[in-house]
């Protein structure tokens, strides 16, 4: 299928290289084909991309909520102001405002604001003991960070020396570098100046991957690129939050890592750009080699290599045959 529309500038986030890594084709239905797929008027298959770009799924949302209350739960430090509800309760609300949206499939108009959750939009209906296992994620990992002796700290530092509490990606603002002319995404959950250090904080909710340690490189990057701090006086820290409370991994910060996680990404970039000079064809974008990619992708309902039917068109066919709703 051939696209005719502006595509986004080359950029490179973490996200971004992960399903680069994955698979080219689904590269290609979340950074090309979802492209104007807001739009109603958009062709079919454009919009259908774009509704499984914004899918997500428990193990991503339970992530999601416990940063969004751990984030919330500095901002109300920071600005000196209570939350208006416990920092579990900002958590369980992320994730039943999500999971009521995908029941409601409100993702049918608003794919953005109500994105659809995999569990449903495939599998049907998810185990309570499905969905319980990782709202249990999500709260312990809340509730270990609110009670470490790491928050106690932050809360008694000044708020005037700290550099990120995890906002999101602003095309708008400032502090962003730049390699080989291409934007480089990698803003910290968390980092402060403390004494002349700037210390980073990357707040994690799953197992330790083999990436972490890339990724907290690239913040320091960020960090010197865009704080003005020197490599020596960067600290960054992976933060793992579950039931068995705080685990802290530090990653030492040389000249000689950064020097290699900047190679990697410029690299990336490099086959990014000449992957994207194939042009926008789909069949041009190679699908995976591996089936066990295609196990969990989002985009499996668009894609030959499944062709799979999601649940709400199975029942739909099934109403059709019998008149009754299942
Ligand atoms: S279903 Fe498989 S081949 Fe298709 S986009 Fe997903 S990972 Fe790639």
């Amino acid at each position: 299928m051939g696209t005719d529309l502006v595509k986004p500038g080359l950029s490179w986030s973490r996200s971004r290289s992960a399903v680069f890594n994955a698979c080219r084709r689904q590269y290609f239905y979340k950074h090309h084909l979802s492209w104007d797929g807001w739009n109603h008027d958009a062709p079919e298959r454009r919009r259908l991309a774009y509704r499984l770009s914004k899918m997500t799924s428990f193990p991503f949302l339970a992530g999601i909520a416990a940063h969004e209350a751990i984030r919330r739960t500095l901002c109300s430090v920071r600005d000196g102001r209570p939350l208006r509800m416990s920092s579990v309760d900002v958590a369980r609300d992320v994730i039943k405002r999500v999971k009521d949206g995908a029941v409601g499939r409100g993702w049918l108009q608003r794919p953005k604001a109500y994105p659809p959750l995999e569990e449903y939009y495939y599998d049907g209906n998810p185990s309570p003991e499905e969905r319980e296992r990782w709202w249990k994620v999500a709260k312990s990992s809340v509730e270990a960070f609110t009670a470490s002796p790491l928050f106690a700290w932050i809360r008694r530092s000044n708020p005037a020396d700290w550099l990120a509490v995890d906002e999101p990606a602003n095309y708008d603002n400032p502090e962003v570098f730049e390699i080989d002319g291409c934007r480089v995404w990698c803003r910290p959950d968390f980092a402060m100046r403390w004494r002349d250090k700037c210390l980073i904080f990357d707040w994690k909710t799953g197992s330790p991957k083999d990436d972490d340690r890339r990724q907290l490189h690239a913040y320091a990057l960020h960090a010197r690129a865009c704080w003005g701090f020197d490599t020596s006086n960067i600290r960054t820290v992976a933060v793992h939050l579950g039931e068995f409370g705080v685990l802290r991994r530090a990653f030492k910060v040389t000249r000689d890592a950064l020097d290699a996680v900047e190679a990697d990404i410029r690299g990336e970039l490099f086959e990014m750009r000449k992957a994207e000079s194939a042009g926008d064809v789909e069949e041009h974008w190679a699908l995976a080699t591996d089936a066990a990619a295609c196990t969990r992708c989002f985009f499996r309902e668009i894609c030959p290599a499944v062709s799979a039917v999601p649940a709400h068109k199975r029942t739909e066919v099934r109403e059709r045959f019998t008149g009754e709703p299942v």
